[in-house]
């Protein structure tokens, strides 16, 4: 699996493409979308890096306010 990027070393990221139905492996540095087969398939897009930045945000927003909320007692079920 193309884990990681040939160019930059960098780990990259399976992103479920709608349209083609498959998973694509991007980097975030690179910004570029390989296939399964370690084949450049395209560029990331600014829609998509824009839609990217917008989910991280939405989900850290997410994830710090309702942390109390999670956090359980120690022995209780
Ligand atoms: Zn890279």
């Amino acid at each position: 699996m193309p884990l990681f990027c040939k160019q930059c070393k960098g780990r990259r990221v399976p992103i479920f493409q709608e349209k083609e139905n498959i998973s694509l492996w991007l980097c975030e540095k690179c910004k570029n979308f390989v296939d399964e087969k370690d084949f450049i398939v395209r560029e990331q897009t600014d829609q998509e890096r824009q839609e990217a930045e917008r989910k991280l945000k939405e989900f850290e927003e997410t994830s710090n306010f309702p942390s109390e909320k999670l956090v359980r007692r120690k022995g209780v079920n």
